[in-house]
């Protein structure tokens, strides 16, 4: 091990857990190309000939290993690179310039693929921006197959990648290895790589900056997914401090599974129903396991994203149908299409400001077919009674009527085609933008539902975009503001009785349980493997007792002191789990 004198770095904590490994450092070299002539034209068209082939083996490879991993839906990603390999006219217009221009195949595919790439990275549209990175993932895959050169994915067992960013492919490729965390410059919280860590439980952090400039290949390291933080050549005394560390956590986290089949109830009897998010279909299994109540958030973008068009409706019925058979009696919220924003747009729209544009809701209405044919799947999986229909980025409640009356249409229309369904299906919204929040009691009216989702009303709330790392400190969960809207919120719920549940990320923050159970929320949907250490929160708290520590809460005017007054909870009330984060 090296003697070096050890350093800390921080990042954003994006995937829970510990790891110490070797760092390995996956720097894709930049590849020199030469713009010389060359003699021979017939000999350069098969050497493109055959780095085509050899990457489309390749790909071919991660795709179905994709599929294992992450399911279909999610490595149609992989099916979309490609089909780029097979797109006849730009094969054709490289294999035309090689001939015209006598350049090396490298030099033209570089020329000829880089046009593209830079059209879209210079999208403002975050989708665009992404498919950018896969025509250059494509593009150097290609060249390094034409300089013979072997695919760097190919890494050692039991390491802690290092890189500037991964792609999808690579965070496939990777978790193969068995390996033991992900530390990347680049990145938030819904990066590849931190959905790919939290989907297959591997410790990351994120957002580090200058990751690959301090950490040197083969450098020991520790990663801190709870907290975002990683030394590099620890000290004897930080390993040992970290291995007393893992040992705890698994112990706790033994302890903590055994709670599995008991229900979610405080010590004075209230019961906080514990639901679970599904973003990657194979964390179906994991949700079963930890049996939760069933799933409080169904991501339905996961469905396309990667692929160029929407599915139609029996495409999605399949899905539907299949989640809501597994989880029940669970139930399952579905949420329609949460479209634009941080997610994809399945076509090309360029805007300012995506954030503030069309998304959710908004772009539903407007694509009144699309929007049917998703509701009307919907509808035909809740035969059984056990599905729930929630609508993403309510801001008015034209939007929830005009919702609803589609809802209508599409009940007449299956009636009318003979289609069993659940004719009371309950109907809710998220509430994300802060108007929502206002008009909470108003909208409560209209629904027989309503879950917050924390990541969108935060960034709304204050200003701070949830996947800018520079203000990443700005992002505060725990901010006074946050506090209090959601203490309006839960508010109008009491007043027109009407169930309140939150599907934030903030949900599964274990510091932010007490919080959110003292507010009076009954029900909470997270990432399924933090559902187990929620369950165990909840079972040693004492509702009146959290009562009085938001009532505290509600009172202070910084983050910082909300933060002090919660950790100072734990470590007097909850000894076993702080010990976990601490
Ligand atoms: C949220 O905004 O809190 C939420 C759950 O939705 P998403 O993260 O999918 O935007
Ligand atoms: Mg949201």
């Amino acid at each position: 091990m090296a003697q070096t004198e050890f350093i800390k770095l921080s990042g954003i904590a994006a995937a829970p857990g510990i790891s110490m490994a070797p760092a390995f450092l996956f720097t894709k070299e930049i590849e020199t190309i030469s713009d010389e002539t060359i003699e021979n034209v017939n000999e350069a068209l098969e050497n493109l000939r055959l780095a085509i082939e050899k990457s489309q083996k390749e790909l071919s490879k991660v795709f179905s290993l994709a599929v294992d991993k992450l399911g279909e839906k999610r490595a149609a990603i992989f099916e979309a690179q490609l089909m780029i390999l097979d797109d006849p006219i730009l094969i054709e217009t490289i294999r035309q310039r090689i001939i015209d221009e006598k350049k090396s195949p490298e030099f033209i595919v570089d020329a000829e693929m880089s046009k593209y790439q830079q059209l879209m990275s210079a999208s403002s549209e975050a989708y665009m921006k992404e498919r950018s990175l896969d025509i250059k993932d494509i593009k150097d895959r290609i060249i390094r197959n034409l300089k013979k050169r072997k695919w760097l994915s190919k890494i050692l067992n039991n390491v802690i990648v290092v890189a500037s960013s991964l792609t999808p492919a690579d965070s496939v490729l990777f978790s193969k290895n068995d390996v033991k965390g992900y530390v990347t410059n680049f990145g938030g919280l819904t990066s590849h790589t931190a959905i790919v860590a939290r989907a297959l439980d591997i410790p990351a952090v994120v957002g580090v900056h200058d990751a690959t400039s301090k950490i040197s290949d083969g450098d020991y390291i520790i990663v801190d997914g709870f907290h975002g933080e990683i030394i590099v050549n620890p000290t004897k005394k930080q390993i040992k401090f970290y291995e007393e560390k893992i040992r705890k956590i698994n112990d706790i986290d033994i302890e903590f599974a055994k709670l599995k089949d008991k229900p979610s109830v405080t010590k004075d009897g209230r019961e906080i129903k514990l639901y679970a998010n599904l973003d990657v279909t194979s964390e179906l299994d994991l949700i079963l396991q930890n049996c939760a109540n069933g799933i409080g958030l169904l991501r339905t973008e996961q469905i396309f994203q990667g692929t160029e068009a929407f599915p139609d409706e029996d495409v999605q019925f399949e899905f539907y149908k299949e989640v809501a058979e597994k989880l029940y009696p669970g139930t399952v919220t579905i949420r329609t299409f949460d479209i634009g924003g941080d997610k994809v747009l399945p076509f090309d729209v360029k805007e300012p400001n995506p954030m503030l544009g069309w998304r959710g809701v908004r772009f539903l209405l407007d694509n009144n077919s699309l929007y049917k044919s998703q509701i009307r799947a919907i509808l035909k999986a809740s035969k059984h009674k056990n599905v729930k229909i929630m609508i993403p980025m309510i801001s008015s409640i034209a939007e929830i009527r005009r919702s609803k009356e589609i809802l209508e249409m599409c009940k007449h229309e299956l009636r009318d085609e003979g289609f069993e369904f659940d004719e009371s299906i309950p109907f809710g919204i998220m509430i994300e933008v802060p108007s929502a929040a206002v008009m909470a009691e108003d909208y409560a009216e209209e629904v027989d539902f309503i879950s917050v989702g924390t990541n969108d009303l935060i960034q709304y709330l204050l200003a701070v975009d949830r996947g800018n790392e520079i203000v990443n400190d700005l992002y505060q969960e725990f901010h006074p503001a946050l506090i209090r809207t959601l203490d309006f919120i839960i508010k109008a719920g009491k007043i027109t009785d009407t169930e309140v549940s939150i599907c934030g990320e903030m949900a599964a923050d274990q510091y932010a349980v007490p919080l959110l159970v003292g507010l009076g929320f009954e029900s909470l949907s997270m990432s399924p493997s933090a559902i187990p250490v929620t369950k165990k929160i909840i079972t040693d708290l004492n509702y009146q007792q959290v009562k009085k520590l938001v009532y505290e809460c509600l009172h202070y005017k910084t983050e910082s002191e909300i933060k002090t007054a919660l950790k100072d909870f734990f470590n007097e009330n909850l000894k076993e789990e702080a010990e976990r984060i601490k």
